[in-house]
């Protein structure tokens, strides 16, 4: 990882680091942070010729090796300074960074999501969330439709908060970016998906889209969690975020195995944010609090709660797993109270 010692380097600057790590098969990707640009080395960094002569550039502070599986998410990165930003609020900075919205946007009533949207700002989420297209087990089930999008649209430009929606493959990812959807969503059926996160990296790079990647369900490590997100970072966008949402097989009585606990473990590993999805962790709106007050005591960054206005009107998860507005304001207030009282480690 390569540190300059301005915010960036000029075109010219840059040509002639590129031209040392071509002399050694290596290349360089620009990744653009919130105040300046660190420069990743891709291919074999371990090479010391090619190491000395950058690190001896007149313009350049330092060159950093760290051996890790995953170089730029390490909490030993350059990139350890990096703040994650969703619209204008970076993501664990003063309170727990909420967002909330319904599984899945039922486009016959629209209603239901623009209002759900304005009581949530009223709760005091800090983004909305609501499923256009949907990963379903059954084939049969919703699949989610394109006019969702532009309600979730629709209810960002009347509330003012950022959105958050889950991209499934390309054509999804292009029409969201277009859309300016400020959380591009990876969900735990695509974590693992490596072409789909590599091309999720290189077209949000530069963009002021971030990335919320679940925890792959059936018990991805959290090395293995980590160097997904690696993928979305070694193509040029830093703005990832972590959400473990349960794991199978499911604990008794709850739909997923809770993983909240490895918040710590996370965090201890990558600087990137950890926003724990209590919904499809548990599966049932009672249990939900619970599940957001403990993910806060284990050092959760922020919480990504299914919520719906009238929970039986919604579809896909929202019946059973939706927690009401008036729910959320009460989670928000007490992960609030729970985040200024824990221990700092
Ligand atoms: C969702 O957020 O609605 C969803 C489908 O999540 P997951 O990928 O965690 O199942
Ligand atoms: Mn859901």
């Amino acid at each position: 990882m390569i540190i300059p010692k301005k915010e960036k380097l000029s075109a010219e600057e840059l040509k002639q680091v590129e031209k040392i790590a071509e002399d050694s098969e290596c290349t360089i990707l620009e990744i653009q942070g919130r105040n300046r640009c660190v420069y990743a080395i891709l291919g074999d960094e371990s090479k010391e010729v090619m190491f000395k002569r950058i690190a001896g550039l007149p313009f350049i502070r330092k060159v950093d090796r760290i051996e890790s599986p995953y170089k730029l998410m390490d909490r030993r990165s350059a990139l350890a300074d990096h703040r994650v930003k969703v619209g204008a609020t970076e993501v664990g900075k003063d309170a727990p960074f909420v967002i909330g919205g319904p599984c899945t946007i039922d486009p016959a009533n629209p209603n239901l999501f623009i209002e759900t949207a304005h009581a949530l700002k009223e709760a005091g989420v800090n983004a909305l969330r609501g499923g256009v297209w949907k990963p379903r087990t059954n084939p049969y089930s919703f699949q989610g439709d394109n006019h969702s999008l532009d309600i979730i649209l629709q209810a960002k430009q009347e509330t003012g908060l950022p959105i958050d929606i889950e991209v499934m493959d390309s054509e999804q990812l292009k029409l969201a970016i277009e859309a300016k959807v400020d959380v591009l969503q990876v969900g735990t059926r695509n974590a693992l998906n490596y072409s789909l996160l590599k091309e999720i990296g290189r077209l949000s790079a530069g963009t002021d889209s971030a990335v919320l990647l679940k925890r792959g369900r059936h018990v991805a490590s959290p090395n293995e969690f980590i160097a997904a997100a690696e993928y979305i970072v070694a193509e040029g966008n830093p703005n990832v975020m972590l959400c473990p949402r349960g794991t199978t097989p499911g604990l008794e009585g709850y739909r997923n195995h809770p993983d909240e606990a490895i918040s710590p473990l996370l965090r201890g590993k990558t600087w990137a944010p950890v926003v724990v999805d209590p919904s499809h962790s548990v599966g049932h709106a009672e249990y939900v609090k619970a599940c957001s007050l403990a993910s806060i005591a284990y050092g959760a960054d922020g919480l990504c709660i299914e919520s719906h206005i009238d929970p039986a009107k919604g579809i896909g998860d929202d019946p059973k797993q939706a927690v009401t507005p008036e729910k959320m304001k009460e989670i928000i207030t007490s992960s609030r109270l729970l985040w200024e009282q824990r221990y700092q480690p």
